[in-house]
Order: structure tokens, then sequence, then C-alpha cells
């Protein structure tokens, strides 16, 4: 039987929590035959090694960045093994260009174009426990690259799906996916089982117990995936395919803090402008979320949308090109984003308006709105965020 398991920053957070990890690892290895494991950095270690970088320059150049971001992941498992063997085992680690990872060359944020799995399993055929580098490969260059924040999860469910495993395990510092962040409302309800679907768009809408990609990947290479703790022996959550009898309305809540608005203000009220903001943007890759446009009056318009706060600067710069000195464009990125999940909400009538009445209640702002299938996502001011979440959870009956 193959497993993988994958430990995130807070697991491995210190040098005693790597030991722990090891301890772990060595019941684990009773169990399985082969065990492969996926770190993370040590928590805080990737933000720390871009602040160094920023000492220099505010926009690094981004092939150097993953030769130092990529590190921070090299040092844990490196030490984990270190760790195991001093307690008898037999372990080795290996980077992601080791472990023979090919991506893309999107530096920073680079795509897995396929791994090829023989140095993972010559070193599992040797007896040894494989311990393997989270959040990087190298491109068909040679350079290594990283996967994007919280890429670490991508990793696991790469290998799991490269080696045919049995089972990938996620271990982190929660007992398992629950209807929202267990720290903004503890009384969240820890899930038994979610829908690979489900959690698909509370990974994508801000959950960041699983990074999005990675469960889509899951999903994909039909990996069986369980979320866990790595501080106690409770079980988990599975995410499956498998549909449940009844579906619940809502399923959860997610709140995603990255987020900032712009607005256009009178723009002209024609044909074709909302193509070439929009194309103008597409064309500096940045990834636009929401977006509303208003009736137009007197020839002009207004158009509202949303952008990761990370691309505010380069996105503004953009518009002023675009629009000329004079244009009116302001931006707030005091704002979040509080989303409403279900695959239930597809034969119900009715969520949205309930979500609507519940944080006017509150006196809670509803800026933007949009909805799919399976969501509803609001935007709201950001002094609000844990309030909104709070709220929205009590009205679906998440905390019963
Ligand atoms: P790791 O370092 O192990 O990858 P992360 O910090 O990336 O861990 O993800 C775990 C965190 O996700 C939890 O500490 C929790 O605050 C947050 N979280 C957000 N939404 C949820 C949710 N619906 N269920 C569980 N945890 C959630
Ligand atoms: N260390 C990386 C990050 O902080 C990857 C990960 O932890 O999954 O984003
Ligand atoms: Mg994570």
């Amino acid at each position: 039987m193959i497993v993988v398991q994958k430990y995130g920053g807070t697991s491995v957070g210190n040098l005693e929590r790597i030991e722990n990890v090891a301890n772990r690892i060595i019941k684990s290895k009773q169990l399985y035959k082969d065990l492969v494991v996926i770190v993370s950095a040590m928590s805080g270690r990737t933000n720390e090694l871009i602040e160094r970088a920023q000492y220099y320059s505010d926009n690094p150049s981004k092939l150097e960045m993953d030769k130092l971001l990529n590190c921070g992941e090299k040092e844990s498992a490196a030490l984990l093994a270190i760790a195991l063997i001093s307690k008898g085992y037999d372990a080795v680690s290996l980077s992601g260009k080791d472990a023979l990872m090919l991506t893309s060359s999107d530096y920073t944020n680079a795509k897995i174009i396929s791994i090829d799995n023989s140095r993972v399993k010559q070193e599992l055929q040797k007896g040894k426990i494989v311990i393997i580098a989270g959040f990087q490969g190298a491109d068909e260059n040679g350079f290594e690259t990283t996967l994007g924040r919280g890429g670490s999860d991508l990793s696991a469910v790469a290998f799991a799906g490269a080696l045919n495993a049995d089972l990938c395990e996620i271990y982190t510092d929660v007992d398992g996916v629950y209807t929202t962040d267990p720290r903004i409302e503890p009384k969240a309800k820890k899930l038994d089982k979610i829908s690979y679907e489900e959690m698909l768009e509370l990974a994508s809408l801000g959950a960041k117990v699983l990074q999005n990609r990675s469960v889509e990947l899951a999903k994909k290479l039909n990996v069986k995936l369980v979320t866990r703790s790595s501080f106690n022996e409770n079980e988990g959550t599975i995410i499956t395919s498998e549909e449940k009898m009844e579906q619940a309305l809502v399923s959860g809540i997610a709140l995603d803090k990255n987020q900032a608005r712009i607005t256009l203000r009178q723009v002209e009220d024609k044909p074709g402008i909302a193509a070439k903001v929009f194309t103008t943007l597409a064309k500096n890759e940045i990834n636009v979320d929401m977006i509303i446009q208003n009736v137009g009056r007197d020839g002009t318009t207004n158009i509202g949308f949303t952008v990761p706060q990370s691309s505010l600067n380069q996105a503004l710069d953009a518009m002023r090109e675009l629009l000329g000195a004079n244009a009116l464009i302001e931006s707030d990125s005091e704002i979040v984003k509080v989303s409403v999940v279900g695959v239930g909400m597809k034969t119900h009538a009715g969520v949205a308006s309930s979500a609507f009445l519940a944080l006017a209640n509150e006196g809670i702002n509803i800026q933007m709105i949009s909805t799919s299938e399976i969501k509803i996502s609001l935007i709201v001011a950001s002094k609000y965020a844990e309030l909104a979440v709070r709220t929205l959870h009590k009205t679906y009956n998440l905390d019963k």
C-alpha cells in the first residue's frame, strides 16, 4: 500500500513539531509499506523569504524568487529526514526537482506538466521513507519553479496521482474541513465528508484549508483525499465523489480577504468600453472576479470590478493608461468577499434572499453580489468580515 502524507507549515512550525511529525511518520510506517511525505516550509518562512527579497526590489526577478522561495521546503524536508534517521529509520529528502516534477516556466506560479515517478520509486524500493519538499518543481531548462501559495497541497496530490497511491492525507492545524473557518466561528462543525465539487468551490472562494488547484487535480486523478490534524488522532474529513442521499442546502461559508475593488466612474456608455477595460486587464494577466455595471445615464456609466489585492497597483496603472489622466478611478482594498456554498442550492429558491436579509439586519451593506448554481458571493467592508461570516453561518443553521 502506498500512502502520501502532507504536513503543512504549522505542523512543521518548529523543531519540536518536526520531531512530532517524525514520530507520527514512524507509526504510519508500521501500517503502510511505502510512505511518501510532502512537507511545507516552517510557518512564516515563505513570507520571511519574500520580505528579504523586497529589501532590494518591489518587483524582484521571478526566476530568482523561485530559487529563493523553494529553500523553505527544502529546509523542512531535510530536517525531517535528519530527525527520522537519528531515530534509526531510513529516510531521504528530495527537492521537487530531484523528485522529477516537471513544470511550466511560469515562475512563482508554475503549472505541473508531468511527474516521472522513477526516482521516488527507486528510493521506496530501497526501503526508504521518502520526504519531498512541497510547492516546487523544475522546468525544462532545469530552473527550479514554485507552484503558487499553498502549493504543497498540490504537490501532495500530484505525487499521490503519479504514484497511484491508495490514499493522500493532508495533515494541518485543524481537524478537517469545517462549515466555516473555525478560527472565525468557534461553533463551526467539522464535516465528515464533502464532495469534490463543494470543496473546490469553498477552496476557490478563500477557505485555505485545501488549496483549490489541489482539489481540482484530486478530482481529475481520482485521488482519495483526507484532511486531518497533525496534533491529535481525530478522524478528519474525506473529500469524495459520492453524492449524499439528500444534499444539505448550504454546506459552508468561505471568506476571502485578498480582494480589492476598482470603480471607473463616468466612463462613456457606448459599445466596446467593457471589452477594452477587461481586455486590458486580461493582457496584464490580472484576474478579475466580480463585475458590476450600472445602467447608464446622460451618456456615461460606472463600471466596478474586483481584483486580487496583490494586483491592485498594476490594475490601477493599466486603467490610468487606458482611460487617461483625467479619468475618475477609485479603489478600495478594505473589502472582503464572503460566500455561501452548497450544492443543494441548485434545487432551492430563496437562498440568496435570506443572506441579504440577515446581513441587512446586522447593518452590513452589500457592495457587490454574484451568484452561480452552487454559490452566492457578497462583497462587504473588511470591518464586517467576521460578523458577516458568523451571521451567514447562523442563518443557514450550520451551527446545529
Ligand atoms: P497548512 O499550513 O497546514 O497548509 P493552512 O493555514 O494553509 O494550513 O490551512 C489551514 C487553515 O485553514 C486553518 O487553520 C483554518 O484557519 C483555515 N480555514 C479556512 N476555512 C476553513 C474551513 N472551512 N475548515 C477548516 N479550516 C479552514
Ligand atoms: N510554503 C508555501 C506557502 O507558504 C507553500 C505551502 O505552504 O503550501 O505558500
Ligand atoms: Mg495550506
